[in-house]
């Protein structure tokens, strides 16, 4: 194959704010032709915000629609213009972060992610200011994930034929203090029975081990001591919280409980993965998924409950996001440890039908740096992208093309 060959077999993805799509049928096309004409062959237009709204006309959740979407379907106008050129169409969704005005808090304020205290998000400050983001409980059964995801997915697969549904924000708080979540009642009941940490049928038995008779203590563990104090029931929510992420398995023992809450975290967010993708090859079978993540999986498990090796039965391309502002160091630095990062990943998603690292425009800018050095390292960065990651590459975002007037240096 030809190095044009090639070129033209790539993806070349691109992240679209809902307004940036335009507000009327020849705004979308416009907008569509525009993309096209910058080489871009697939579209990730987002349709439900951060602020927990959605932007097309949802019949079964007519309460979430954004104010000005109900008589306007962007993601028709979208797919009829995306398929007369050729293009892919990925659905954007926020999974876990609503708005604190959003529906679904105010439907359900129990479905809401809480700390040790019982608190929400929005009573965190981040950076010397009141955090408003609102995070929902991934793990709750019934709860946000099941009852309101999972429905908003299937009805979205059923409506329109998009090539795929993509999730975004699929974890737990990151920037937000991220080992205080979930504590929500749902979670302090459900992760000791999930866990094994009494059990059931003898639940006041404390079954110390017969002998403790081998040297190192954790080697008496098979027999599944009861975990949890005898005077459990009396201790402060606050007080649970601490021994489900600070306590021992043994009460002399190592301090190994936050093992089994980041598993707990883990899993609940690969079970929503799976649970959408159910729904969606459901509602519509060959519709596909996409993720975007973060950039190491090893770590993003521990910190934010999102290992995605584990999505790839349920998500076909997968999307981390190499940001500039995710790397330490100068722009030279990036581009070195991005080769790195991609490279590694090409090993970690080799499960993966695609693999499309994605990048940012805004944080290769934050300097202030003029258009002929902004237009230099985003061609700069894509370059990496294009010689390590032969399958494509996605960019964040369309409304930073124009902000930073970029198209033009693209189009080049
Ligand atoms: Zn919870």
């Amino acid at each position: 194959m030809t190095i044009e060959a090639a070129f033209f077999e790539m993806t070349r993805g691109l992240w679209c704010g809902a307004g940036d799509c335009g507000r009327t049928p020849g705004e979308v096309d416009d907008f569509v032709a525009r993309a096209a004409g910058a080489g871009f062959n697939l579209l990730l237009p987002e349709l439900k915000g951060g602020h927990g709204l959605l932007r097309y006309p949802s019949r079964e959740f007519p309460q979430a629609v954004e104010p000005g979407y109900s008589d306007f379907d962007l993601p028709s106008l979208l797919l009829a213009s995306c398929r007369k050129r050729g293009i892919e169409l990925h659905a954007w969704f926020i999974d876990f972060f609503e708005g604190e005005g959003g529906p679904a808090y105010a439907a359900h304020p129990e479905w809401a992610a809480r700390n040790a205290q019982g608190r929400p998000t929005n009573e965190e400050t981040l950076r010397g200011e009141r955090f408003t983001g609102l995070w929902m409980c991934p793990a709750q059964r019934p709860g946000y994930s099941d009852q309101w995801l999972v429905p908003i997915l299937r009805e979205f697969a059923e409506r329109y034929d998009f090539d795929a549904l993509h999730h975004d924000y699929v974890r737990y708080p990151g920037d937000l203090a991220p080992d205080q979540y979930c504590f929500c009642d749902s979670c302090i009941e459900s992760l000791p029975q999930w866990a094994g940490y009494v059990n059931e049928a003898r639940p006041d038995e404390a079954f110390d081990h017969a002998l403790y008779d081998r040297e190192y203590l954790e080697a008496h563990w098979e027999q599944s001591p009861r975990v949890l104090p005898a005077y459990w029931d009396r201790l402060h929510r606050a007080e649970r919280s601490r021994f489900l992420l600070e306590g021992g398995y043994f009460r002399y023992g190592r301090q190994d409980l936050d093992y089994f809450f980041y598993r707990w975290r883990t899993e609940a967010i690969v079970r929503f993965v799976r649970e959408a993708a159910e729904a969606v090859s459901g509602a519509r079978p060959g519709m596909g998924l996409s993720a975007a993540v973060f950039k190491n999986p090893v770590q993003s498990g521990r910190f934010i409950g999102q290992d995605w090796r584990e999505f790839s039965p349920w998500v076909d391309t997968l999307i981390p996001m190499d940001y500039r502002d995710h790397f330490p160091g100068s722009f030279d630095d990036y581009l070195a440890l991005l080769a790195e990062a991609v490279g590694r990943q090409k090993v970690w998603a080799s499960e993966f039908k695609r693999y499309l690292p994605g990048f940012a425009l805004w944080p290769l800018v934050q300097g202030g740096e003029n258009e002929t050095e902004r237009g230099a390292r985003m061609r700069a960065t894509i370059e990496i992208l294009q010689t390590e990651s032969p399958q494509g590459w996605v960019m964040f975002c369309a409304g930073d093309l124009e902000k930073y007037r970029l198209w033009e240096a693209l189009v080049e």
